[in-house]
């Protein structure tokens, strides 16, 4: 599902990553462990594609069987649209719109009609236990029902991959048990790869398997 070869990333002389590489399967969930600043943000971005690696002719991101390395801005912006979710620590929602027009967006994106996004969002948010929550703006809801709504919007296109940065890392202890189960129980259901940068160690202890890294090389896998 994802191969990464030989992924550099430096900041002028600084080198956030060296030579990494990686292989996760269809369906696993990963999660990338580490001390502050070991380069599990920058590696996530780079394999979400909203970050390129340094150029270095032996680089290689594939996802999907995809070279994602090779796309325009234009393709990279459709193939995260169609394959690609995102969850991060802070949920990112729109204030101004409800949990179901903050779930929609996506698809519309996506050019899905009203109709078949709505349907699809309510959907997920039933699914998610908010059926009731759906035409609350981001401020009338929990900080951890705000989380599953980004998750909501990050399911809508159904994507094969979701990568989550500190998904739980805002949430108080239950929630984030909660969020952490969710994740699997969405894999068992849709089958979906999970790819999450964390600090919360029964959620790594949860995961298929730990990437651990430290000073921009994955020092375990
Ligand atoms: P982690 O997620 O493990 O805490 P990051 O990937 O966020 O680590 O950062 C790794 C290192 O790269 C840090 O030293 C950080 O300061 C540096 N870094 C990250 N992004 C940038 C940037 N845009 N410009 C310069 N340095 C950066």
């Amino acid at each position: 599902m994802i191969i990464a070869n030989n992924v550099c990333k430096n900041y002028g002389n600084l080198e956030v990553l060296k030579n990494v590489d990686l292989n996760i399967k269809k369906g696993e969930i990963v999660a990338i462990v580490g001390p502050s600043g070991a380069g599990k943000t920058t590696l996530l971005q780079i394999l979400g594609t909203l970050e390129k690696p340094t150029k270095n002719k032996d680089t290689k991101v594939n996802i999907n069987n995809q070279d994602v390395l090779n796309f325009s801005d234009k393709e990279l912006s459709k193939f995260r649209n169609q394959y690609i979710g995102f969850i991060f620590q802070f949920h990112q929602l729109l204030p101004e719109f409800t949990a179901l027009e903050n779930v929609c967006i996506p698809a519309f994106i996506g050019n899905k009609s009203k109709k078949e996004a709505e349907k699809e969002a309510k959907h997920l948010l039933e699914f998610l236990g908010l059926s009731h929550r759906m035409n609350h703006k981001p401020n009338e809801l929990s900080g951890g029902e705000q989380q599953r709504v980004a998750v909501a919007r990050a399911l809508i296109n159904n994507p094969s991959v979701i990568f989550a940065d500190e998904p739980s890392g805002n949430l108080d202890s239950e929630s984030a048990k909660n969020l952490h189960e969710l994740f699997f129980k969405l894999r068992d259901k849709f089958g979906q790869t999970f790819v999450i940068v964390t600090h919360n160690r029964a959620l790594a202890d949860m995961a298929d398997r730990k990437l651990e890294m430290k000073d921009g090389i994955i020092i375990n896998s």
